[in-house]
């Protein structure tokens, strides 16, 4: 019999390839269907209590922020104890990251300085470059290869169960970086899984507009002539700021386009459903959640002109700020704080999708949708300040778009 959670997450389409389901079940894994997302396949029996566990935690179903061991959450951007922009003061680190390389310099100065033994992140995969796979980096040279933004299905939580095992055997501890709905989903597992507490003492996500198809990554090939068996390597971004999405030959040729063109003109034309009604896209149940600190344009619009990478960086517990300040005073990183009333000239679109978040849920309930419930997440604050001409415009959008079967 088909599992609650998975009927639940198929009929309302809010999967978001997290993995957690896997990692709960030995009777789920994760499959990637067409156009391109990963997704949980049942393979074998599916317990009751397993399913529950699986429901509590699950980003499709709930988002609930209430019992985090974070401030209240500012309306728009999440709780904050510091918020800040800056970058690694490694110019290697900061080149090969996606903007400033912040993340990577945070969890390597984690490694170096015994908070954690090793970090599970996604990087390439290296039988597909245009893929991801999770990845276990105990170096800083690991740190420094899995750089980069991956604007592709990534589902780091599939293999929780082996990074508990093997830390639980060895006493080990290590940081996990994810995609907000990844950390939303590892943080409420923790209230059920207490070695989540003991093992897992930080987590890092990014702001994210969410996880485009394998195909949009196909046009991408297909624009710039290239074929997929032909290619080596594939970056979508970072080597530089915000860097260009490159493909590298077998024979060492290299081929790319800029972010405008692979962002703006294609990925973010194929994004899964879920990122679009997303109420954390920002990361707030992490310690520390970083982006990309755009400076905006002379319209106000944020500019993607290359220039030395910058993040956006808030440390969200105390358990983030400590990190942050250690690594600033080792020298590893730099940041100076912004107020917050200066991030929306930053992340403009993050903003109008918090603002949005109410409208469109109200649009999947008058389709008959199930709605993921979202608690603690101030989402009535953030849709009061949306002009309610614009509400009502990404209400009917949405209404619009589910009739003709293209949401
Ligand atoms: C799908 C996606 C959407 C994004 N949307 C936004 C946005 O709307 N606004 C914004 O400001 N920033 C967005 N970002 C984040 C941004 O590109 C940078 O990651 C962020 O600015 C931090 O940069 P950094 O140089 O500090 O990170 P780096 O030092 O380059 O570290 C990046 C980290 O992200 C991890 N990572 C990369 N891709 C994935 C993936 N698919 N799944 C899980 N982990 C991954 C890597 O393992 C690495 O640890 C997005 C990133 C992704 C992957």
């Amino acid at each position: 019999m088909k599992p609650a959670f998975l009927d639940q997450v198929e009929r309302a389409g809010t999967c978001t390839g997290c993995g957690l389901c896997a990692a709960v079940s030995a009777g789920i894994r994760m499959t990637s269907v067409p156009p391109g997302w990963a997704r949980p396949q049942q393979t074998g029996p599916v317990s009751a209590a397993e399913d529950a566990a699986i429901a509590a935690a699950c980003p499709g179903i709930v988002v609930d922020e209430r019992d985090n061991p974070h401030d209240p959450q500012e309306p728009l951007w999440g709780p904050q104890r510091f918020t800040g922009v800056g970058h690694a003061t490694d110019s290697l680190v900061r080149h090969q990251g996606s903007s400033g390389g912040l993340i990577s310099a945070l969890v390597t100065h984690a490694l170096r300085s015994g908070m954690v033994d090793f970090i599970v992140q996604v990087r390439a995969d290296p039988a597909n470059p245009m893929g991801n796979i999770t990845t276990v980096s105990a170096s800083a040279d690991d740190v420094l290869a899995a750089a980069g933004s991956r604007y592709v299905a990534s589902s780091p939580l599939a293999g929780l169960e082996d990074w508990l095992a093997r830390a639980e055997a060895d006493g080990s501890r290590f940081a996990f970086v994810g995609k907000p709905c990844d950390v939303a989903a590892l943080r409420a597992r923790a209230k059920a899984d207490p070695r989540i507490g003991a093992r897992v003492p930080l987590m890092l996500a990014f702001f994210c507009a969410g996880i485009p198809s394998t195909r949009a990554v196909g046009r991408i090939l297909d624009q710039l002539g290239v074929a997929a068996p032909d290619v080596a390597a594939f970056r979508f971004r970072g080597d530089g700021w915000p860097g260009r999405a490159t493909a590298t030959l077998h024979d060492g040729s290299s081929r790319s386009m800029s972010y405008s063109d692979s962002w703006g003109d294609i990925l973010s034309k194929e994004v899964q459903f879920r990122c679009k009604i997303c109420a954390d896209a920002v990361g707030g149940a992490a310690d520390i959640a970083c982006a990309d600190a755009w400076y905006g344009d002379e319209r106000g619009y944020p500019s993607f002109e290359e220039q030395d990478g910058r993040s956006l960086v808030m440390a969200r517990t105390a358990t983030g700020l400590d990190l942050l300040e250690a690594a600033r005073t080792a020298g590893a990183v730099e940041t100076s704080p912004v107020p917050v009333a200066d991030i929306i000239a930053m992340q403009p679109g993050q903003a109008r999708r918090k603002r949005q978040v109410v409208s469109r849920l109200w649009a999947m309930r008058v389709v008959g949708r199930p709605v993921p419930r979202y608690l603690g997440l101030a989402t009535a604050e953030a849709s009061r300040r949306e002009p309610m001409l614009l509400k009502l415009k990404s209400f009917a959008g949405l209404v619009r778009r589910f009739i003709r079967g293209t949401a």
